[in-house]
């Protein structure tokens, strides 16, 4: 019998708090004072402070720690990080997850983040050293770093890892940033390779690691904070060297649990099974039907804690996010599973219950945060229909959607452009999308010039809500993590 993934969580935190860590609270998915950042990407946001010198160490009770451990609760679908394609597609990328850490603030370095990941992987955990890959950083030329010669040698010293399981990559993959700027350094990655041996022999080594195959997953990055990447793109060396690490917990339950695949570990499974009872379908049957299970079990996560935290849905910055994850879930639901009526908010209770040790914020809001979805969810429901009637009919015998197209379907059904785009895919064709924002930009200068024209009317409070919706800008996942769009 496997072990539970809280079992699996557990005997990470206290592996390392036997390495005298701190065990520290998750912080939420809302960063609170760091405009660099829309969504908590990583474990060491919430160290940032700490990483940039600007504090000693971790503070609790009068104490400061040199070493903390947790599990952060993370989003990646905007910034840096953004991995919403993915999601459902495959099996091991999610909007949220968590990402389990052990830190050193300025405390100890690559040989004891290197020795102890491995004692915990094999030693510990009896992974098959034959599986595991370590990556290091190549170098970079532009960035003037040389090759991390010191992690190659480590891997051999403190561990028994064969040496062609010690490859070299470049900076796209090992070397770790959080946003455009910030704490960042070269890393060390650990992957696993859960092929049959048939398979395996064919393949090894470099080729292997980013081959899209998700019996071949990266679980573990040891990231060696060292540097602040500067807003002119210069590196600047810290005042002390840090370690910062995050595993995958869910991807670390599939392979601890023997799955090939995150949503059949427990931590998908109660979710799955009230979807498929909501959509009387069984889980496994058809892959159609098993992504928009998958989208809806994964998207769940995300708007839940998200609203927990203080995040609603709403028209600019972190809310739109929210916004277009749950229209995203909802439309899934009613293309592939038949889900008209509001059916989403049903899973809070499922996910509070699973969470209530881990993250005790979302049952203590369960009431609230099951009611802001339904709300959200109904008012989408009301117009999706209609929206998807108009989509079906703009895309007959066509190429391509329209700017002008994309820009009714969000105006008048409420269609985030990425939806948009989604259901373009589905039917091999493009969207416009540069069309639709100088269109989304005319109506935007178009309520200014109101709002300013109007401002002694008597129904100046309209043009305030107005004005005020008019500060959100879309321009798309990947630059929604810049100040700008932040209230
Ligand atoms: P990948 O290459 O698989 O996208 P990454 O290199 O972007 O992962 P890191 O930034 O190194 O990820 O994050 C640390 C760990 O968090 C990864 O090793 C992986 O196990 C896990 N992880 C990263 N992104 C996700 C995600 N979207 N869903 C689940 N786990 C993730
Ligand atoms: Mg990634
Ligand atoms: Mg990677
Ligand atoms: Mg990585």
């Amino acid at each position: 019998s496997h072990k539970s993934s809280a079992q699996i969580r557990q005997e990470f935190l206290e592996f390392f708090e036997e390495k005298q860590h701190l065990q520290v609270p998750s912080a939420p998915v809302a960063p609170k004072d760091d405009p660099t950042l829309l969504f908590t990407n990583a474990g060491m946001n919430q160290f940032k402070p700490i990483f940039l010198g600007e504090q000693p160490g971790y503070k609790k009770d009068g104490e400061t720690w040199k070493r903390a451990v947790d599990s952060q609760r993370c989003i990646r679908v905007s910034g840096k990080h953004n991995d919403l394609e993915e999601v459902g597609r495959d099996t091991y990328h999610h909007t949220l997850f968590e990402m389990l850490g052990n830190w050193s603030f300025g405390d100890y370095f690559k040989r004891e983040a290197i020795r102890w990941a491995w004692e915990l992987l094999v030693d510990r955990w009896e992974l098959d050293p034959d599986r595991l890959y370590a990556t290091v950083f190549e170098g970079d030329e532009d960035d003037g770093l040389p090759v991390d010669q010191e992690s190659i040698d480590l891997w051999k010293e403190e561990t028994n890892i064969a040496e062609d399981h010690i490859l070299k990559f470049d900076k796209t993959d090992n070397f770790w940033e959080m946003g455009e700027t910030g704490p960042c350094g070269p890393c060390s990655e650990v992957h696993v390779d859960l092929r049959p041996d048939e398979e395996r022999a064919q393949k090894r080594g470099a080729e292997l690691v980013n081959m899209d195959d998700p019996k071949v997953m990266e679980i573990w990055n040891l990231v060696f904070i060292q540097f602040n990447r500067q807003p002119d793109g210069s590196l600047e060396k810290l005042p002390a060297q840090h370690v910062d690490t995050g595993m995958g917990f869910e991807r670390m339950c599939a392979v601890l649990q023997g799955k090939r695949s995150n949503y059949d570990t427990d931590l998908f499974e109660p979710l799955l099974d009230k979807i498929g009872s909501l959509a009387e379908v069984t889980y496994g049957e058809d892959e159609q039907t098993d992504i928009a299970m998958r989208v809806i079990a994964d998207h769940i996560r995300a708007v839940s804690f998200s609203v927990a935290d203080g995040v609603s849905p709403g028209n600019d910055g972190r809310g739109y996010v929210v916004r277009r994850i749950l229209r995203r879930a909802i439309r899934y639901g009613w293309d592939q599973l038949n889900l008209k009526e509001p059916f989403f908010h049903r899973l809070v209770p499922v996910l509070a219950k699973q969470f209530s040790d881990v993250f005790p914020v979302l049952i203590q809001q369960q009431e609230y945060v099951e009611n802001v979805v339904r709300a959200e969810e109904e008012s989408f429901l009301n117009t999706l229909g209609q929206g998807i009637q108009l989509f079906e009919e703009m895309a007959e015998n066509k190429d391509h959607i329209t700017g002008e197209e994309a820009f009714k379907l969000h105006d008048t059904y409420g269609f985030p452009i990425d939806l948009t785009q989604l259901m373009a895919r589905e039917r091999g064709l493009e969207v416009d999308v540069e069309g639709f924002r100088a269109r989304m930009k005319e109506q935007k200068e178009r309520a200014r010039a109101a709002g300013k024209f109007n401002v002694d009317q008597s129904s100046q409070k309209e043009w305030i809500t107005v004005t005020d919706s008019d500060e959100f800008e879309f321009t798309g996942y990947d630059e929604c993590s810049t100040e700008a769009h932040i209230k």
